[in-house]
């Protein structure tokens, strides 16, 4: 046996290997390194998802032949003047994308220096490349690469269709391109365009909104709030959206730190967090944030893509970025998004096809079922209630007040014993009565928890609950817990619990269901959540329980009342779950449907 050096390709093949997973990765350094060389504007083309063909071409500093030479040399780089791994202010640092593409790929580099009169080209194919030629372009590079993995076919064999290719691609653009408004870019597959962002203008914060608006839709800008924290040398800022715009996962959710995308577990951590009180558990928010902190209290270079990072102190920054996202939404007030009534508008357009609408009853649809079914139950009307037939209008005598001085308008009437109709200086506001208390209840709820404990109220004869044994056991195992919730809940026997006091908040309960749900509840829950979560979990099911139901009758003051607790209750504009407790209709779209404007 020898023992022998590997060949300079063989490594870095490789080493390609970590760097290059798809042709996305590729894409990925290429445009990094057109951001580190200033570029003001970088144009994208990619042929089968990248795989046959990808370019990227810039406007940034260039090279001189000799540096156009040496550039695919291994860890040959420009950056990292100070070889401080804990000092690294450049996407790049490790000298090795080029030379790693270079070795499994056909590539053809093109660049003038800044100020030079001549460009000069280059290929580099399979670990082989040629002298610099004489060629022309303006000022800046283009690196063309063709063929990649050809001289790994193994690697082939992993990549995933054209248009998952694509996609990739697509992600990772938009992601730098997040992270650099300043800078216009563009996507083109063949002849389509796939992204086309134009440099934003404004101070940053503006261009910011402008891009990151560009990237995640007009929706996004339009219910975003700004958010904007510094904690110990750690500056947050960023725009999250509000929770009634939000999704089934969380892909629209983005993390900067120095400029640089990454993916961190963290930030779902914090983000759950912080929307908690707004979101069911399969709803996710949409956001962008940028954290700049100064670059030796985070650790770059963990990951050969780059894409992770390692905080010196993940705590600090996961408890900035949870209070900077409560501090925002708490100043969110009873606003809830305007995709809200945009999605209502959409189906009051097409009578009959609610399908637009992400808070249609029933499955399917971009709800999840597990929430369709929980909305389903609230809007469900408690059939002992009435008999009367449901179409009833409660019209209201002429309001006392003026609704202009109301937000949230002059309750008018009752519909369908569910919904609050009332008339604002400008359209009219449709409440959801039930979503609404749930939300009030569940604020108040809070408060008194954090005020030292609930208050309870009697009940005249204890109540027997009997569960299976195993939900009992944990029932009376979280009594401590719920008795400071304002529930006095106790083991009685084997299956089954005695309740003796119900929290005073939630007025009259049906206790059976109160326990069951809670039952399930912590079932469902375990001891997967921090306490303080399975808190939150618990309230909101206590709430929902002490809510006006659908389909009790409200009179004029008791709505009003409703409506002016909404308009000075934090959080009042969605439910527990992420769904509007109103929706707004403008006088000039109402006018718009009768065809007036
Ligand atoms: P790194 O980015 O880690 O330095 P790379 O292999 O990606 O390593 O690039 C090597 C060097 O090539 C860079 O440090 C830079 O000097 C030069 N370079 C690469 N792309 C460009 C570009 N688009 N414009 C100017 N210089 C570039
Ligand atoms: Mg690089």
């Amino acid at each position: 046996m020898t023992i022998r050096l590997l060949a300079a390709t063989t490594v870095n093949r490789i080493a390609a290997g970590e760097v290059v997973e798809r042709p996305a990765s590729a894409i990925k350094e290429l445009v990094e390194n057109s951001i580190d060389a200033g570029a003001k504007r970088i144009d994208i083309h990619i042929r089968d998802g990248g795989r046959s063909y990808m370019s990227v071409a810039d406007d940034g500093s260039g090279m001189t032949p000799d540096e156009l030479s040496l550039c695919v040399e291994r860890h040959a780089t420009s950056k990292l003047p100070d070889e401080d791994l804990q000092n690294i202010q450049t996407l790049g640092f490790r000298g090795e994308a080029l030379p790693s593409i270079g070795s499994i790929a056909r590539m053809t580099l093109t660049s003038r220096e800044e100020g030079s009169d001549a460009a000069w080209a280059m290929t580099i194919e399979g670990g082989a490349k040629s002298d610099p030629a004489p060629a022309a372009r303006p000022a800046g590079t283009t690196i063309e690469v063709r063929d990649l993995f050809f001289a790994t076919p193994a690697r082939l064999k992993f990549l995933k269709t054209e248009r998952t290719e694509t996609g990739h691609a697509v992600d990772v653009i938009k992601r730098l391109a997040m992270a650099h408004p300043e800078i216009h870019f563009s996507l083109m597959d063949g002849e389509r365009s796939l992204l086309k962002l134009g440099a934003a203008q404004g101070d940053l914060l503006d261009a910011r909104l402008e891009r990151v608006g560009a990237i995640l839709g007009g929706a996004f800008a339009e219910n975003a709030l700004a958010v904007d924290a510094a904690r110990e040398g750690i500056h947050l800022t960023g725009y999250i959206g509000l929770p009634t715009l939000n999704r089934g996962n969380a892909a629209l959710q983005f993390l900067f730190v120095n400029g640089r995308p990454v993916r961190d577990r963290l930030l779902f951590g914090a983000v759950r967090g912080a929307y908690r009180d707004f979101l069911a558990h399969d709803r996710h928010p949409l956001m962008a944030l940028f954290i700049k902190m100064p670059p030796e209290l985070v650790d770059i270079n963990v990951h050969p893509a780059k894409t992770e990072v390692r905080f010196r102190d993940p705590g600090l920054v996961r408890g900035l970025i949870v209070s900077a996202l409560k501090h925002a939404l708490a100043g969110a007030g009873h606003r809830a998004s305007t995709t809200v009534s945009n999605d209502a508008m959409g189906a009051l357009r097409a009578p009959g096809n609610f399908a637009g609408s992400p808070y249609r009853r029933g499955g399917g649809g971009s709800i999840s079922t597990g929430l369709a079914e929980t909305a389903r139950t609230y809007h469900a009307p408690l059939s002992e209630l009435d008999g009367q037939p449901t179409a009833r209008v409660e019209a209201m005598d002429e309001p006392q007040m003026a609704a202009g001085d109301w937000p949230l308008g002059v309750a008018r009437a009752q519909v369908h014993e569910t919904y609050i109709v009332a008339q604002t200086d400008d359209g009219i506001v449709i409440v959801d009565q039930h979503a609404a208390h749930e939300r009030l209840v569940y604020e108040d709820m809070k408060k008194a928890l954090a005020a030292n404990g609930a208050s309870r109220q009697g009940l005249l004869i204890p109540e027997v609950v009997e569960l299976d044994e195993a939900a009992a056991e944990r029932v009376a195992a979280h009594a401590s817990q719920l008795l400071e919730m304002g529930l006095n809940v106790e083991a009685f026997g084997a299956g089954a619990v005695v309740v003796r006091e119900t929290p005073a908040l939630l007025g009259e309960v049906n206790v059976q269901d109160l326990i069951r749900n809670l039952a399930d509840d912590l079932a469902e829950l375990g001891e997967a959540l921090s306490f303080e979560d399975r808190l939150a979990d618990i309230s909101a099911t206590m709430a929902c329980h002490g809510s006006v139901r659908a389909g009790r009758r409200l009179g004029a003051e008791e709505m009003n009342a409703l409506l002016r607790r909404m308009e000075i209750t934090p959080n009042s504009g969605q439910c527990n779950h992420g769904r509007p407790t109103y929706v707004e209709l403008k006088l000039a779209d109402i006018e718009k449907l009768f065809g007036r404007r």
